[in-house]
């Protein structure tokens, strides 16, 4: 971001420029009612990065003023997917921790004449707002005095009137071409336990009014948001002004990120983890950010991708085949390579001794210093389903057939001969030799095997399952949400890794050779769990 110019960088050079502001101070403002996705990782990178480029600061904030719908476990999940992204904020701060503040700031406005308790229900305030063609309707409530409306106000605030009985409204022009300016709703009435304040309030502010007050309050210089609040600003900069805020903060919209075949909104998000139809708010299918983590992705790699999506003023989806270019990049000299045979078949080399097994000392990766563990062959291997063919198809073919040779990563070349089926017709093993003269690396260059091919030795293969994951959506935009959702987008296989895996970490990433790019998930009781972070290639055109 330091070298990338653009307009909300503008805008805080000439603030500091002309004397308006001495630093940068940002924040993250998210709301406790569900994890994180990739969206808001283009917020909290654009508030983090653009702070640090001025020397400046970014708060998070919990805008916790729904208490209906937040709790304390999206908290930590939010806390800790920050973090992870790579960025420490300056303060954690509540919206609920300036609840009394707020009160007052309400109060002046009473006092000013600029707000009022209305009893009108919630249907008949949306039913008089008007639209852009009509101008609204003046509630009934609208004119009464400043003692009445505070006693009214306070009286809320103790509990004594139920949920939906009444709203404390901002009085400013229900004709005004901008709906969000029709008087609206500061404060309603609540009795659901805050995850934070528990039941000390009866009363909460609503999103307009609360935000620019939280804003004020840290000092926020620079208040970025989405292009959704853009039409918000005018009540943003109001609410500032009249409750008389001693620190102006200015609102700055950017564009929303979005993701093809996949979506971002957390109420659809929720649904899917609530009805089970995935495994938690981090399942790899999902575009949370512990989702993208549990599926393999680096944080350099989303970092890089959010950077190259650039900043601008309009939403933006991209194809999640760009996102995953970022994340090939970076793991190709990240993740350690090893040998995982996904789709296993028996290989059974008749001429190699029963009980003798060696060993062949094997870098983890051809280019970076990562140790290096040992490969076991032995008479039983097994070696890719797909890596066999009874018959040759054709010249170009690079795998093992009947009565040719191929070479195995690191060892010996084999030679297919013959093969076992079962009662269906299908291959179970295949029977080859070996040709001890072709051991790796000494000088059977002259002799050309049909390619090469990974395996990994039987007798010490740990067993793997391998969880590979479609799309989260399928069929087009025109179909609600949930039928969309892919319900074939889990495909689980069975295998084996190599030996020197046994021990591997949660989390621990590995390119399985010719496979794909893999993510240590939790272990199951004698078998070890890989999620597939990506493929090797990209099979975008
Ligand atoms: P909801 O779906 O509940 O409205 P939200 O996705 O807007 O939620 P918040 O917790 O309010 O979630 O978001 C925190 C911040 O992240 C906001 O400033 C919002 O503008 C920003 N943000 C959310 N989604 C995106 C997105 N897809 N792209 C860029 N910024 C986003
Ligand atoms: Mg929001």
């Amino acid at each position: 971001m330091k070298d990338q110019s653009n307009f909300i960088k503008t805008i805080m050079e000439e603030d500091l420029k002309s004397g308006k502001h001495d630093t940068i101070i940002t924040r993250f403002p998210p709301e406790p009612n569900g994890f994180l996705h990739i969206g808001h990782a283009r917020a909290i990178i654009i508030n983090f990065e653009l702070a640090k480029v001025f020397g400046g600061y970014t708060n998070l904030r919990f805008d916790d003023t729904n208490p209906e719908t937040e709790d304390e476990m999206y908290v930590k999940a939010i806390k800790r997917d920050v973090e992870w992204l790579g960025y420490t904020p300056h303060g954690i701060y509540f919206a609920s921790n300036y609840f009394d503040e707020m009160f007052e700031r309400a109060v002046l406005l009473i006092k000013k004449g600029l707000a009022y308790v209305d009893d009108q229900t919630a249907e008949e305030i949306q039913k008089t707002r008007g639209d852009i063609l009509t101008p609204g309707i003046e509630s009934p409530y609208r004119n009464r005095s400043v003692e009445e409306n505070l006693k009214l106000f306070y009286e809320m605030r103790d509990g004594k009137y139920k949920e939906g009985e009444k709203v404390l409204r901002a009085k400013i022009d229900m004709a005004s071409p901008n709906m969000n300016m029709r008087d609206p709703v500061l404060y309603r009435i609540s009795f659901a336990v805050h995850h934070n304040t528990k039941d000390k309030y009866k009363i909460y502010p609503m999103y307009d009014f609360a935000h620019p007050i939280e804003d004020a309050i840290e000092g926020i210089t620079h208040s970025l948001c989405s292009l959704e609040f853009e039409d918000h600003r005018p009540l943003y900069d109001w609410v500032v002004r009249e409750t008389e805020m001693p620190k102006v903060p200015r609102q700055i919209e950017f564009g929303r990120l979005g993701l093809k075949n996949t979506v971002m909104s957390k109420r659809f998000l929720k649904q899917l983890v609530t009805e089970n139809l995935v495994d938690g708010w981090d399942d790899p299918r999902l575009p949370t950010i512990g989702g993208l983590r549990r599926k393999g992705y680096t944080k350099e790699a989303i970092r890089s991708f959010i950077l190259a999506t650039g900043l601008s003023k309009v939403n933006s989806e991209v194809e999640v085949d760009m996102l995953e270019a970022f994340v090939r990049d970076d793991l190709q000299a990240k993740a350690k390579r090893a040998f995982a045979v996904i789709n296993p078949l028996k290989v059974t080399i008749t001429n190699y001794p029963e009980d003798k097994i060696e060993y062949v000392d094997v870098p983890y990766h051809p280019d970076f210093d990562y140790g290096s563990r040992k490969i076991a062959f032995g008479r039983n291997i097994y070696i890719e389903k797909e890596d066999f063919s009874e018959v040759k198809p054709d010249n170009k073919y690079k795998r093992l057939s009947l009565g040719n040779e191929v070479r195995l990563f690191h060892t010996y070349f084999i030679k297919a001969y013959d093969v076992i089926k079962d009662e269906n017709g299908e291959i179970i093993e295949v029977l080859a030799t070996y040709d001890p003269e072709t051991k790796s690396g000494s000088g059977f260059n002259s002799r050309k095997p049909d390619g090469t091919i990974h395996f990994v030795e039987a007798s010490q293969a740990i067993k793997a399952q391998f969880n590979f994951y479609g799309p989260l959506l399928v069929g087009d935009d025109s179909k609600d949400l949930i039928e969309r959702f892919n319900r074939d987008s889990l495909h689980i296989k069975y295998g084996f890794v190599e030996n020197a895996l046994k021990d591997v970490q949660l989390y621990d990433k590995f390119q399985f050779v010719r496979n794909g790019y893999f993510n240590t998930d939790h272990s199951k009781e004698d078998l070890l769990v890989f999620n597939e972070t990506v493929a090797l290639k990209s099979s975008y055109k």
